[in-house]
């Protein structure tokens, strides 16, 4: 079994029925980037920034974050890399005194882009060193935690200013740099359209929107019966977005969890998804499972999936067309 899936490490990504499908990596660290090179990743759909400023005493400086951020783009040989702002606050609390205490709801208070709209000169450091590193090969910036379209507004604004000082400073800019939201707030997947408009990509975060669509905390295993990705609810939420980002022909991606969980390939695929970004060590898993599916064929059963009552009925339907 190992080494059938070693010899995937290099094969393109398809399903059954010829369909490409893009695997990209969520990868933090030079290991996790060794990894995604080695199984054939088409590059990384989510750097999580967070670990530059968890559990430090002090923040990280513009170079650290230049150096941090170059060295992912370069480890890359080439490929796109997905780099997220700082998603601080709820579950990744504690940076270097920067999140807010004492709120009585975190998961539901300043985190994400909240928190860094909330702190412009932390931000702008994280932009400049961005920025600086794009110049480096092919790379698109990721927005957490996005609820309204002003959110983004904002973020243009800081990237655009930080530009203009970065230019003064006489150091070398890339021409263009993709800005997307992650849909992770159900507010966010409802109103895409209006995110759409200011978006160049979306990045679908199941963890979160699972949560929020369900009242149940993503970390909380006695809600297993309810936190399931199977939920109508969600289902119809991922498929709007997803059919949303084709229409205005934007990439979508989707970079939970449950991306890299073979169980759940058939069900994404149903949805329309063709951009998963998974734990590298998913990857041959993943891509196995796709190179045994018939996309075509599911997608003829997508509607009647997406009219499920309960998340029962969904794993039932899912098990009769995909086995
Ligand atoms: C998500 O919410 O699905 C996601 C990918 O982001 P994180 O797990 O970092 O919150
Ligand atoms: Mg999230």
């Amino acid at each position: 079994e190992g080494r059938r899936l070693a010899k995937l490490a290099n094969a393109p990504t398809r399903t059954r029925d010829g369909a490409e499908i893009a695997l990209l990596a969520n990868a933090e660290t030079p290991a996790d980037v060794a990894m995604a090179r080695a199984r054939g990743a088409d590059g990384v759909g989510l750097y999580r920034t967070e670990f530059l400023f968890l559990r430090k005493r002090a923040l990280p400086s513009e170079d650290e974050q230049f150096i941090a951020y170059r060295d992912l783009v370069l480890g890359m040989g080439g490929l796109p890399v997905t780099i997220r702002t700082l998603d601080l606050g709820a579950d990744k609390a504690d940076a270097a005194g920067l999140v807010l205490r004492g709120e009585d709801n975190p998961a539901l208070g300043v985190r994400g882009v909240r928190l860094s709209l909330r702190y412009p000169a932390v931000f702008t450091t994280q932009i400049r060193a961005i920025l600086r590193a794009a110049c480096y090969g092919p790379m698109r910036v990721l927005v957490p935690m996005v609820t309204q379209p002003d959110e983004l507004i904002a973020v243009r604004t800081l990237f655009k200013l930080a530009r203009q000082e970065l230019k003064r400073e006489n150091i070398d800019l890339p021409e263009k740099l993709p800005l997307g939201a992650m849909i992770e707030v159900p507010a966010a997947a409802i109103n895409v359209r209006a995110l759409l408009e200011h978006s160049d990509f979306l990045a679908i975060g199941t963890n979160d929107l699972a949560q929020y669509v369900l009242a149940a905390d993503r970390g909380n295993d006695a809600l297993d019966n309810i936190y399931t990705p199977l939920q109508p609810a969600l289902l119809r939420l991922l498929s709007h977005v997803i059919s949303a980002g084709r229409r205005a022909k934007k990439p979508v991606s989707l970079c939970g969890e449950i991306a890299g969980d073979a169980n759940f390939t058939a069900l994404l695929l149903m949805l329309g998804l063709n951009e998963f970004s998974m734990h590298p060590s998913q990857i041959l898993h993943v891509r196995d499972r796709l190179a045994a599916l018939d996309r075509a064929h599911l997608r003829r059963h997508a509607a009647a999936l997406l009219r499920a009552h309960t998340h029962e009925e969904v794993a039932a339907m899912l098990a009769a067309v995909a086995g």
